[in-house]
């Protein structure tokens, strides 16, 4: 029998996650978002909830390479661009839309031979300082893109760095449509939190959104707003199985460190999960589990293949048992991954793409 830990992905939360980003922005197309393997919980697991969406925009070629071998024909937006002039000849193969936001993609672009002129997004820093082209240099950036028999339509790109929080996106907006007021072509500027949180501001109009994190089950801006409060669904399960028990005496402790030391007699459950599958180290004592569906917690250290639990109020819980580490149980009660990723002083984004390679992933 393999070890009893597993990753289930929900078919149907995330098509209801979509839904909802749609249903928040009803004017726009709609990305979804699956770089990084699809936030970890595997492009080809996430392929049919998600393939209701206008694009799919990622980072890598391989990923690009992936969805097409899943028979997309439909857009696909490497969201950096490309890393040197020859990522382009796969561009023009696999028909990809990049991004441009650099003085040298300009220039791979005007050395590149293609058939077919490609549609580009130029990307403009307005305020966040990775990449793009400042407002001031956005005009001369797009008038030489536009220059190029390469390029086809040119659309126009940023992103915000505080639409989860109180700085918001105003200024960041006001830079963006100051700098494109008459320049043609399509808009995309909000992520899950913008989408949420702004798309309905008759200053953020828009012709496509970037959901991520909201199509994977998280809150964009927990713990303002939870799971439940954006009506979303969690769309990865990690679950494992209790393979013993100890009954701690009080005194006794529990795992490295005697970390956790027993005030009362105390029943344990150690479970097939550890922080080589991507359960966070530093998840304190008392972090949210739920154990055949009843919430309890955990007690003492996480160690690489194990952590412990608390069955003193579980009677019935025993070696076989199972526990929901994060998402849906079987009995319909939900540990929302936020809670996880909180806990351990992160976001839930951290925690789903480290779910470890040795974790079988399932689709449900
Ligand atoms: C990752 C990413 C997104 C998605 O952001 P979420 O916060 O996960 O919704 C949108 N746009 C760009 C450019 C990104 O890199």
């Amino acid at each position: 029998m393999p070890r009893p830990i597993q990753a289930t992905i929900h078919t149907a939360a995330l098509r209801h996650n979509l839904n909802r980003m749609r249903a928040a922005a009803p004017d726009a197309q709609a990305w979804a978002v699956v770089k990084a393997n699809a936030y970890g919980h595997g492009i080809e697991q996430v392929y049919e909830g998600l393939r209701a969406a206008d694009g799919f925009a990622l980072l890598d070629l391989s990923e690009a390479s992936r969805v097409r071998a899943l028979g997309w024909r439909g857009p696909i937006w490497l969201l950096e661009g490309v890393f040197e002039a020859r990522d382009l000849e796969l561009c023009s193969r696999l028909n990809l839309w990049h991004t441009v936001h650099c003085d040298e993609q300009i220039d791979m672009l005007a050395l590149h031979k293609t058939h077919e002129p490609h549609r580009v997004f130029l990307k403009m820093n307005s305020g966040m300082n990775r990449l793009g082209f400042t407002p001031a240099r956005y005009r001369s950036a797009w008038t030489r893109l536009n220059a190029l028999p390469q390029v086809d339509e040119i659309s126009l790109v940023t992103h915000f760095s505080d639409a989860d929080g109180s700085k918001g996106i105003a200024e960041q907006m006001a830079h963006f449509e100051e700098a494109t007021r008459d320049l043609p072509g399509e808009r995309s500027v909000s992520n899950s939190a913008a989408t949420f949180r702004h798309a309905h501001s008759a200053t953020v109009k828009a012709d496509w959104i970037r959901p991520g994190i909201a199509l994977y089950g998280s809150s964009p801006d927990f713990p303002e707003h939870s799971l439940a409060d954006w009506d979303l669904q969690a769309t990865m399960s990690l679950h494992a199985k209790i393979i013993a028990v100890q009954d701690v005496p009080v005194g006794g402790s529990v795992g490295y460190g005697s970390s956790f030391v027993a005030e009362h007699p105390t029943r344990i459950g150690v479970v097939a999960c550890g922080y080589a599958d991507g359960y966070p180290r530093v998840c304190p004592s008392g972090t949210p589990v739920l154990i055949e569906g009843v919430r309890s917690q955990t007690l003492g250290r996480v160690s690489m293949d194990m952590l412990t639990v608390d069955l003193t109020a579980l009677p019935q819980a025993g070696v076989g048992s199972t526990v929901t580490l994060w998402g849906q149980s079987a009995h319909g009660a939900v540990l929302p991954i936020d809670e996880i990723a909180h806990a351990a002083g992160t976001l839930g984004y951290e925690l789903m793409c480290a779910v470890s390679a040795r974790v079988p992933v399932v689709t449900a």
